[in-house]
């Protein structure tokens, strides 16, 4: 972790959750990218040491390997 000071602010730069920590069956979801409905796995993001972060869930679409859920993503 790297801090950077902008003025008054510090901001501490992370690299943020990057290990997967668990996949797990996300369900099906409208993909904006293949513009199918598409089984979906659910990526657990985070670090296995406790931190800052908590861990976040990405859903991973099995047509592209992308979260395309949301319309513009
Ligand atoms: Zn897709």
């Amino acid at each position: 972790m790297s801090v950077l000071r902008v003025g008054s602010e510090t901001i501490h730069i992370c690299p943020g959750p990057s290990k997967v920590l668990a996949r797990k069956p996300g369900g099906d979801h409208w993909c904006f990218g293949c513009r199918q409905r598409l089984p979906h796995t659910l990526v657990i993001y985070g670090d296995e040491e406790p931190s800052y972060y908590e861990p976040v869930g990405v859903l991973e679409c099995s047509g592209c390997g992308r979260d395309r859920t949301e319309f513009g993503t």
